[in-house]
């Protein structure tokens, strides 16, 4: 086995175009997509090793589109703010980024005049990006591998779709010793000459928003901020102030318990790596860390394995037979209450608790997981049919979550509305069935109602933002 197939042995990688790396190309080429990182990225190992064993300057293209599914100006803010600093720490690694976004972000023009050896990307289990990779594959004319960076343990070590996170946790704990490890993170060893190095447009934020042609639905949230570095701040802050206690905090919506990571791991600012590493070595009580990588490892991988392995994840079709089967016994069932996608989206409810959520989300870009458990569930009670409250549920997190459009939230919304990864629950309530109920009165057992409220309307008040139905 000569040096490039042995990188062929690593689990995180598929082959999308097999062959020879092209003897006459001038370089690699890293197609960085969902790993916006220069550090803890497997992609980016991968393309770097690739790029030294073949004796290649290696360059991270980033092609930006404007019209990624459901993606508005908020997470493009977001997105872009995360760029210049990716582009440092890239080129730190030996490696030259070149910045092309629309409409000059195509991958196969890019590999026209860059001549590639070999394209290496990173995955995403999304349905769109998945087909862009598919396209990739069969365009290009050069290898073309991917590497699954963004999780801890490789998602196509788990073929099938899993039942329930039981199911999946002890598989992921089993092979957690081979991957819950630090990466190597080297180094590219051949530079660009200075005058071959491709061209990378000026990352001028304020421009890039101005000027793409973007999904205006949601405004900009001026005081959130994207980047590894922001992300590594969260991190610590989260590490040394709240990580001893998330096992009795995370689920108290009037705290502020949890990590509030989920939007700096959805654009791959961080590596679910760095964050987990960080947590193992923290100086906290066990309880608390295993309460916090069992959200971090095991639920988001099963949720990415739902997405990865069921192409009905964002619609009730996706969910269990007997999810669906009981919801449609209660199809008929009378609602006490009925709203429009537009009464909910100005969070114009009877009840205080959700209109407080909705206007968190739309705030701040970011709900309590707790309260997304008890919005979406409320959605399902108050509309017409669970396809309709399927879709508004959808519609709605991934318009104004920050970490919005992710498996996590295909999969949260399935779990709420059409019992993925749960089981059914007895007695059989109005509208519900046998999907499990959550209650106004069980929040106020749970945690300060009033108090949550109380900072939402806070949040609301200094919000730097007008709200989208004002
Ligand atoms: P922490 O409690 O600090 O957890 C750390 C990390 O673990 C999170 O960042 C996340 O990556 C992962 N995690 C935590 N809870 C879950 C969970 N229940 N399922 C899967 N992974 C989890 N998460 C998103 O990332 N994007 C979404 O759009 C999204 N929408 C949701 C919608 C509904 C209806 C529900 C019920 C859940 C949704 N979640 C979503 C999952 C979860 O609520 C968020 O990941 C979490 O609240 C993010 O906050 P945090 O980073 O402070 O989490």
């Amino acid at each position: 086995m000569n040096s490039i197939e042995q990188l062929l042995v690593n689990p995180r990688l598929t082959v999308r175009r097999e062959g020879s790396p092209k003897s006459d190309g001038k370089c690699v080429v890293y197609w960085m997509q969902r790993a916006q990182r220069g550090t803890d990225n497997p992609a980016l190992d991968v393309a770097i090793t690739a790029a030294n064993e073949l004796q290649r300057p290696l360059v991270v293209f980033f092609g930006l589109h404007p019209k990624y599914p459901n993606a508005n100006q908020r997470h493009y803010a977001f997105l872009i703010q995360g760029l210049e600093e990716t582009k440092q720490a890239v080129e730190k690694r030996g490696a030259a980024f070149a910045f092309r976004p629309f409409p000059n972000h195509d991958l196969l023009k890019f590999c026209a005049e860059v001549n590639p050896c070999l394209v290496v990307g990173d995955e995403n289990p999304m349905r769109e990006p998945e087909g862009w990779r598919l396209s990739a594959a069969r365009h290009l004319t050069v290898p073309f591998w991917t590497v699954d960076a963004d999780v801890i343990v490789p998602t196509k070590l788990f073929p099938k779709e899993e039942y329930a996170a039981r199911t999946i946790r002890p598989k992921l704990h089993k092979l957690l010793p081979v991957f819950f490890q630090p990466l190597e993170n080297p180094k590219a060893l051949y530079q660009w000459k200075e005058n071959d190095k491709p061209f990378s447009q000026e990352i001028d934020p304020q421009r890039l928003l101005e000027e793409l042609p973007l999904d205006r639905s949601a405004s900009v949230l001026p005081d959130v901020k994207g980047g590894t570095a922001e992300g590594m701040r969260v991190l610590q802050r989260f590490i040394l102030e709240r990580l001893a206690s998330y096992d009795t905090a995370r689920n108290q919506p009037h705290l502020a318990g949890t990590s509030e990571l989920s939007a700096f791991l959805h654009f791959g600012h961080l590596s679910p790596l760095t964050i987990a590493l960080a947590a193992r070595e923290a100086d906290a009580p066990q309880v608390a860390k295993d309460a916090f990588l069992e959200e971090l490892i095991v639920r988001r991988e099963v949720a990415i394995n739902f997405v990865a392995r069921n192409p009905q994840y964002d619609s009730l079709a996706g969910c269990p037979d007997w999810g669906q089967k009981t919801l449609t016994e209660h199809a008929a069932d009378a609602r006490a209450h009925l709203y429009t996608e537009s009464q909910f989206e100005s969070a114009a409810t009877h009840d205080r608790l959700w209109n407080a959520a909705q206007q968190e989300m739309v705030t701040t870009g970011r709900m309590h997981g707790y309260l997304r458990m008890y919005w979406a569930k409320k959605i399902l009670e108050w509309t017409r049919t669970p396809e309709e409250a399927f879709a508004i549920a959808v519609h709605l997190n991934d318009r104004y979550e920050m970490d919005g459009r992710d498996p996590n939230g295909y999969t949260g919304i399935a779990w709420a509305i059409g019992g993925k990864h749960d089981r059914p629950w007895a007695p059989k309530r109005n509208v519900f069935g046998m999907i499990r109920f959550m209650s106004g009165d069980g929040c106020a057992r749970k945690f300060n109602v009033p108090a949550y409220i109380e900072r939402v309307n806070k949040l609301v008040r200094g919000a730097q933002i007008s709200l989208n139905w004002e």
